[in-house]
């Protein structure tokens, strides 16, 4: 078993979660804690609720860009934000 990286294998729905949630979370501040390791936190719970998208690492910003403007997308990614915010603020790691 050779577990090589040269495919560049890329979830495209890592950058596209991190933006909806810059947009629609950071910069209103309407988290109650908005320090690093709840937003990292939030971010990666919402990914694993979040089905994959992978493509290869060139796929380029314009097929993310694409992606990241459909709205069924972007309301299925709001949804799970929505709840591991709640999640985290419930419980939040510090
Ligand atoms: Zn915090």
């Amino acid at each position: 078993m050779f577990f090589s990286r040269d495919l560049s294998i890329f979830n495209v729905m890592e950058p596209i979660v991190s933006n909806i949630f810059e947009d629609n979370y950071v910069k209103t501040g309407i988290l109650k804690c908005d320090c690093q390791k709840c937003q990292l936190d939030i971010i990666l719970l919402a990914l694993n609720h979040v089905p994959p998208h992978y493509t290869s690492s060139q796929a380029g910003e314009a097929y993310i860009k694409a992606l990241y403007m459909e709205p069924q997308l972007q309301s299925d990614v709001l949804r799970e934000l929505t709840k591991a915010a709640q999640i985290i603020e419930e419980n939040p790691n510090h």
